[in-house]
């Protein structure tokens, strides 16, 4: 699958369609349904790296960077840290039913 976005193509110089690689979310999570959660781990892993695969410009085919985001670096990762807890606690309560 392909993420799209449109960013300002630093060698076409005009907004262009970019894509990256993007994970199947709706594939992960089933594998996660039918492995009762391991699969999180991997599905984590794949969408924390797919996060810094670059953008590529549709026409030109150059690497184009994104723009800053919004959400600081850290307060992503602690957010991402937060959710993995969550979802670890929720298995640990589950399992122990
Ligand atoms: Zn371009």
């Amino acid at each position: 699958m392909l993420a799209h976005a449109q960013w300002l193509c630093p060698h076409c110089r005009v907004y262009r369609v970019c894509e990256r690689p993007a994970p199947n979310h709706v594939f992960h999570l089933l594998m996660t349904l039918v492995t009762l959660g391991i699969w999180l781990v991997v599905w984590l892993w794949i969408g924390i790296n797919a996060e810094f695969r670059p953008w590529v410009c549709s026409s030109c085919r150059g690497e184009v960077e994104e723009p800053a985001r919004n959400v600081p670096p850290l307060t992503a990762a602690v957010i991402i840290c937060a959710w993995a807890i969550l979802c670890f606690s929720i298995a640990m309560i589950l399992i122990r039913r």
